[in-house]
């Protein structure tokens, strides 16, 4: 089995996920981008010498293929960044939002996450430390009536999805606490991406640093725990 660390990220094509895996291929890791937009992500891959595959994380089978992939090549997996997510759209407070713009959101931030987790974990369980990062966002946080998100309009999908997100990763930061594998979730803050319409001050890399410091903490790091570039982020 390689040396090298191998280290997926999903939605990894643009914005603050290309930024990571490319943080990360800088530090010497061997990438993959797991994405479903199939020329841009052969094109993410061509510009940061990574590996490619294709992955829809809401189908189960993409992610079933992808870890199939991966086992194939790699034998294994050290790092997985579950970075790809949607919003859905700003203004859906929650007495006007469509319940299908709810489930299609937490079809992406939420479940998705856990069948991605899911379909690499035997890899993850194979690497000596594994590190999953969980890419969140501070309006999942619950002390968001006082907090510095205070001042947002209320939203009910997305900030909703990423409290679930927060959720789970600290389960699976417990079920996983045995296995050295670390699991916790990050708060890129506002960005420059499509995501955010391009209204966001900080630019993706900025955005990424904190998810790569996550992805590559020490075997005495923290696990289920939620962070941005200040410091640890109330739940
Ligand atoms: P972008 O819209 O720029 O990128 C989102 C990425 O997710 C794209 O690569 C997209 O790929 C991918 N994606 C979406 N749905 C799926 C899917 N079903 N399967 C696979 N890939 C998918 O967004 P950002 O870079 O801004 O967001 C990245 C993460 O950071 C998200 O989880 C977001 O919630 C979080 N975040 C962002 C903030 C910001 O200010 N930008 C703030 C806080 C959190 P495709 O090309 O195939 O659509």
């Amino acid at each position: 089995m390689t040396e090298t660390k191998i280290a997926l990220v999903t939605g990894a094509n643009k914005g603050i996920g290309y930024e990571i895996a490319a943080q990360l291929a800088a530090l010497g890791m061997t990438v993959v981008i797991g994405a479903r937009d199939a020329h841009r992500r052969e094109q993410a891959a061509k510009e940061l010498n990574a590996e490619s595959v294709a992955l829809d994380v809401t189908e189960p089978e993409t992610a079933r293929q992808a870890a199939a992939w991966i086992d194939e090549r790699f034998g294994k997996l050290d790092v997985l960044v579950n970075n790809a997510g949607i919003t859905g759209g700003w203004g859906q407070e929650p007495s006007k939002v469509p319940l299908d713009v709810m489930r299609r959101v937490f079809d992406t931030n939420v479940f998705g996450v856990i069948t991605v987790t899911n379909a690499v974990l035997p890899l993850l369980s194979r690497s000596a430390g594994a590190r999953i990062v969980n890419v969140s966002s501070g309006v999942g946080s619950l002390t968001e009536m006082t907090g510095q998100y205070a001042a947002m309009p209320a939203g009910a999908a997305y900030p909703v999805s990423k409290t679930a997100l927060n959720a789970l990763t600290v389960q699976y930061a417990k079920e996983l606490r045995e296995s050295g594998i670390l699991v916790n979730a990050t708060d890129p803050g506002y960005c420059d991406t499509d995501l955010t319409e391009h209204k966001g001050f900080r630019t993706p890399a900025q955005g990424a640093a904190i998810s790569v410091r996550l992805a590559t903490i020490g075997d005495d790091g923290p696990t289920g725990r939620f962070f941005n570039d200040e410091g640890e982020v109330a739940w």
